[in-house]
This record gives structure tokens, sequence and C-alpha cells, in this order.
């Protein structure tokens, strides 16, 4: 007797049918710069673009971007490039960077586009502050057993390139298990609510399945690497070299609450999950990549206004693209569109 087998509902047929490889159209329209999904992949910036705003992720694969210095941003993406160099100098045994000329030199450049000596001299102050203590807090990363730092990968999975930058890779030297770590910077930290939506964080699970495609290996989870800005203004009277003076005084006695990590572990049942998702995202990012791109719906107005407010807000507001330009930056950081 044949065993006796449920009906499959139409929404397990459709997912099943997700499943199958991912089949490239030719697009119908010109899109953007030069980016084509089959040829160029996507990274998991584009794809949470995309889950959150059809027509932002739509304006960023055409190329636009905003004429002004998006100045919230520098905070970040300064001290990330410290980190960068330095955790590269420890791997290579090389000296250590020399803080007061990296922030010199960042100074001159951005003063050239984003005259506020106020903002950029208040950046200055509170990184290197930051910068003087980081290592003093974490500093067993000097005896990590680094697998690579600030690494490209370009994987296939299923049929798509999956492409983006670790920040860093190790090997836990008890369990010799593989882990990743992910740096970001925040204005302050829930540990309760963070520790939770970590445990499905997109980017995380991004990058440790292509790690996982590429390296043959399982990765146990991600060392999640917070850097919190610090709140303190200037005072009225205080000049800058005070600022620093005072700030020298207070940070250092809080270190647990300016350098945050959370090791988050993740089991095989949650990755099968996300692959799951991954795998249905991608086919109906690959659906609507190749028709047209659509912006069959706009984000709601959690994502417009969000942490900090969405680049292309300007553009929604004015419905134009005065203020914007076209750029052919699309993936800089991991070599551009090849
Ligand atoms: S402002 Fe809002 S609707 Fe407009 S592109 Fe940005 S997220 Fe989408």
């Amino acid at each position: 007797m044949k065993p006796k087998r449920k009906n499959k509902s139409v929404v397990s047929r459709t997912l099943e049918k997700k499943k199958a490889k991912i089949k490239f159209k030719k697009p119908k329209i010109t899109t953007g710069p030069n980016y084509d999904l089959k040829k160029h992949g996507v990274t998991q910036s584009i794809l949470q673009q995309w889950l959150a705003c059809r027509l932002a992720c739509k304006y960023s694969l055409q190329g636009w971007r905003s004429t002004g210095l998006k100045v919230a941003l520098e905070f970040g993406s300064l001290f990330h490039n410290l980190l960068e160099k330095q955790y590269k100098a420890i791997i290579n045994n090389k000296k250590e960077l020399n803080i007061d000329y990296e922030l010199n030199k960042w100074s001159k450049e951005i003063l050239k586009t984003y005259p506020d000596n106020q903002t950029v001299n208040d950046m200055m102050v509170k990184i290197k502050i930051l910068w003087e203590n980081y290592f003093v807090q974490w500093k067993e990363d000097y005896k990590r057993a680094w697998v690579g730092v600030e690494t490209k990968f370009d994987v296939k999975y299923n049929g798509v390139r999956l492409r983006g930058m670790r920040d860093g890779l190790y090997r836990c030297k008890k369990t010799g298990s593989l882990w990743l770590l992910e740096t970001k910077t925040y204005s302050d930290v829930n540990e309760q609510t963070m520790s939770d939506r970590l445990l499905f964080d997109f980017q995380n699970l991004f990058y440790i399945t292509a790690t996982e495609e590429e390296l043959k290996e399982d990765v146990k989870g991600v060392l999640y690497n917070i850097i919190v800005k610090p709140r303190h203004r200037l005072g009225k009277k205080e000049t800058y070299k005070e600022f620093y003076s005072r700030l020298k005084d207070v940070i250092p006695q809080d270190l647990d609450k300016y350098f945050v990590r959370f090791e988050v572990p993740y089991g095989k049942k949650r990755k099968e999950h996300f692959k799951k998702e991954l795998n249905n995202i991608l086919f109906y990012f690959n659906d609507w990549f190749y028709n047209n791109m659509e912006p069959t719906f706009r984000s709601s107005t959690y994502t417009c206004l969000g942490k900090i407010a969405c680049s292309f807000l300007k553009a929604c507001a004015q419905m134009s693209m005065t203020g914007y330009e076209r750029r052919n930056d699309l993936m800089e950081e991991l070599g551009g569109l090849k």
C-alpha cells in the first residue's frame, strides 16, 4: 500500500518552486550605471535596502546619490577605517597607526566639502578618546588567531553572486571554531533588545552563509563589536583642548558603556531557516529587478526617518531628483561592478 501523503498547500508548492535555481531574464530597461544582477551579484546592503523600500533600492541601483555629505555617517565610517588599518597592522606585525596624523588628514579632506569646523572638531575629539581606549578594552584582539581582516568574499549561492567584505574572521583558540567579527557604531545600545535582534540579524547570517560556502567550513557565530558614540557636548566656554581633557577623565571610567560586544552563536536550525528565507528573497528580488524594478510599494514612514533619515527623503518629498547626481560607485569598496 502506498503511504498516505498530505495534500500540499498552494503556498508550499509555490515555495518549492522558489527553491529551484534562480533563472535570470534579460533586463527590459536600462537599470542604472551598469548594474546587472546576473553579472554583478548582490550585497547584503542591496537586499536589505530592497526589503526596506523598493524605491530607495531602485534609486541606489540606478546610481543616484545625494550631493550633500551625510555627516552623521562620517563618525562610524572614519572609526571603521581606522580600525581596518590597525587590525591589518596587527596581523602583519606592522607599526601602530598614528591617530593624530590620521585625524588631521581626514579633517583636511572633509573640510573641503563640509566646512563646519565645530562638527569636525567635535568628531575628532570623540574619536581620539575612543581610539585611545578601544585597545585598552579589547587587548585580547592582539592575541586573536586572525584568519583575515577586511577580506572580500564573492561566492555563488543558488546561482547568484553574494558579495561583501568581512570586518574580521578568526579561530577560537580553545575550540578551533571559526567566528566572524563585525563592527558597528551606535548612539545608544539597549542590551536586551540588541541581543534578541542579533539572533536573526540579516547581515550576520548573510556573511555566515557566504563564508561557509567559500570555506566549506562551519562558522560558529559572530562577535558583534559595538562602539557607542559619547553624547558629551562642548561647554559654552570650553576649548576643544579642555573638552578633550574632560572626556579623558570620564570615558576610561566607563569603558563597558562605550565598547560593547555580543558573542552571537548561530546553530544549524537558525542557519537553515535563514537559507530558506534568503532563497525566497533572491527569488523575489530577481523577479523585481528584471521586471523594470517597479516600485510596487514604498516604505512606511519608519524607514524614511529611521535611525538616520533616508538619503532619498528629499527626492520623495519633492518628487524630483534635484540635489542628487548619478555616480558609478556601486559596490566600490568591493572593486566595483566587475
Ligand atoms: S524617503 Fe522613504 S519612501 Fe522615499 S525612498 Fe526613502 S525610504 Fe523609500
